[in-house]
């Protein structure tokens, strides 16, 4: 695909905000005033067994530009978030097959696409829908079965698991309860991906660089 000319957020060139090498050297689809925008994160987060690298911090400018592409279905933008650093993930995690949060057989149906995979397509790894939400099958029973049932995901009966690593896949680390459930499904599972990552689990200043890993204790001080 040919580099887009313009600011697929903005619409404004490119170059707003970026030097002449940026432009020359770094692939991206935003200028760099809409790059600016968002607040990226190294270190991980860690969930128990798992440790959870996120991209961006979860907050308004990144909320915009998710729901922008979900909702209106605005697949130009699929590729927005992961674009600066898809070679390095993609080189880091070379080896691994991506398994996606399921969605809701709703959800999908709605949008036509299934999203967390297309948000993950640039990497160009395998990707293994091996889990799926109990809730698509589970209509019966009362409002709070149905309540408690909302988060609940499987294993897709008669699906393989792949032999190498895996690396659970989501759009927003907002919780960590469907991570944590997916893990506890599939416990050779240890490293996770995440586009953004809610703040409650981020020190203040997650910008890079910094070290941080919660642990069971809590957050270290
Ligand atoms: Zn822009």
């Amino acid at each position: 695909m040919p580099p887009a000319e313009r600011c697929l957020w903005c619409g404004g060139p490119l170059l707003n905000g970026r030097t002449i090498s940026e432009l020359l050297f770094v692939d991206d689809e935003l200028c760099g005033k809409c790059r600016g925008l968002l607040t990226p994160i190294a270190g991980q987060v860690k969930l128990g067994d798992l440790s959870v690298q996120g991209l961006y911090v979860y907050d308004e400018a990144f909320m915009k530009m998710l729901v922008q592409y979900k909702e209106c279905m605005d697949e130009a933008l699929q590729n927005i978030f992961l674009k600066p650093r898809q070679d390095s993930l993609r080189r880091r995690y070379r080896r691994a097959a991506l398994i996606p949060m399921p969605s809701s057989r709703a959800k999908r149906e709605k949008r036509g696409f299934d999203t967390i995979p297309q948000l993950f397509f640039g990497l160009r790894l395998p990707v293994v829908p091996l889990l799926e939400k109990t809730d698509d099958y589970e209509q019966q029973g009362n409002a709070k079965q149905r309540q408690s049932a909302a988060n609940h995901i499987r294993l897709i009966p008669g699906v393989p698991i792949p032999a190498g690593p895996l690396v659970l896949i989501d759009d927003v680390l907002t919780t960590g309860s469907t991570l944590r459930a997916a893990q506890a499904l599939l416990p050779q599972a240890h490293e996770a991906l995440v586009l953004a990552v809610n703040q409650r689990f981020l020190p203040p200043d997650p910008r890079p660089p910094f070290s941080f890993q919660r642990n069971k204790r809590g957050f270290p001080h």
